[in-house]
């Protein structure tokens, strides 16, 4: 069956007692099976919720929202893939965030794709602009996240989401260049989320602002398909 991806971006937010009673909350709701959704909380959460998921039974998967581009050795205050991978399937690179408050080049997002796949770590690869497709070198399953920068709820008092026919246009252009899964992220919520995962060719959503919530978030979630 396929499913669509919601991928939660709590960005740097959450103690991990807000996680606690984030996920008491999202955890008693009854969710469809044609949905996977994948939370991306800090990397200090991410060892609690994978234990909160597995003693729960519960079908939430984890990643993280960036990797080292490099391997384990000294690399002060990286966490490298094989460290990720303890508790996550997933991870998110090149975010435009990262983009602009961290200087993050392409051959920086390269390295850190070809790091998450040396350990099957599914990359969910931020994009604003076909031309950050053209260098783009993956070899396994890749997801890409296509993000306007303007769309991001908290990228300036003009932040609105983009049209969904835009975002469209922009996975046709995608999809012919790159076989990956393609979701779309930018100030996403329960109101407007089933206008892109109802369009054709938009395997799911990335969510901020919204998913920090847990009430917005199921209300998201429940809206979704
Ligand atoms: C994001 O930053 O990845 C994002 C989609 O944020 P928001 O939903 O808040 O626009």
């Amino acid at each position: 069956m396929k499913k669509t991806l919601i991928a939660a971006n709590w960005k740097s937010n959450k103690t991990k007692n807000e996680a606690r009673n984030w996920i008491f909350e999202v955890s008693r709701q009854e969710f469809p099976d044609n949905l996977e959704i994948v939370i991306l909380p800090p990397f200090t959460l991410l060892d609690f919720l994978d234990s909160f998921i597995k003693a729960n039974n519960l079908k939430f998967k984890l990643g993280a929202q960036d990797i080292s581009p490099f391997g384990l050795g000294a690399y002060t205050g990286e966490v490298n893939a094989s460290q990720v991978k303890e508790f996550a399937s997933y991870v998110l690179i090149g975010h435009s965030e990262r983009r602009k408050n961290f200087s993050e080049s392409d051959e920086q997002i390269n390295q850190k794709i070809q790091q998450a796949e040396s350990l099957d770590l599914i990359p969910i690869v931020c994009v604003s602009d076909v031309s950050q497709l053209e260098d783009l070198k993956s070899e396994k399953e890749m997801v890409i996240a296509y993000e306007p920068p303007g769309a991001i709820s908290t990228s300036g008092p003009g932040a609105k989401a983009e049209d969904p026919d835009s975002v469209l246009e922009f996975v046709r252009k995608i999809k012919e260049k790159n076989p990956a899964r393609v979701i779309y992220g930018g100030s996403v919520g329960a109101d407007n989320v089933k206008d892109y995962t109802g369009l054709d060719n938009i395997e799911g959503v990335l969510v901020g602002g919204k998913s920090l919530d847990a009430e917005s978030f199921i209300n998201l979630v429940n809206n979704a398909t």
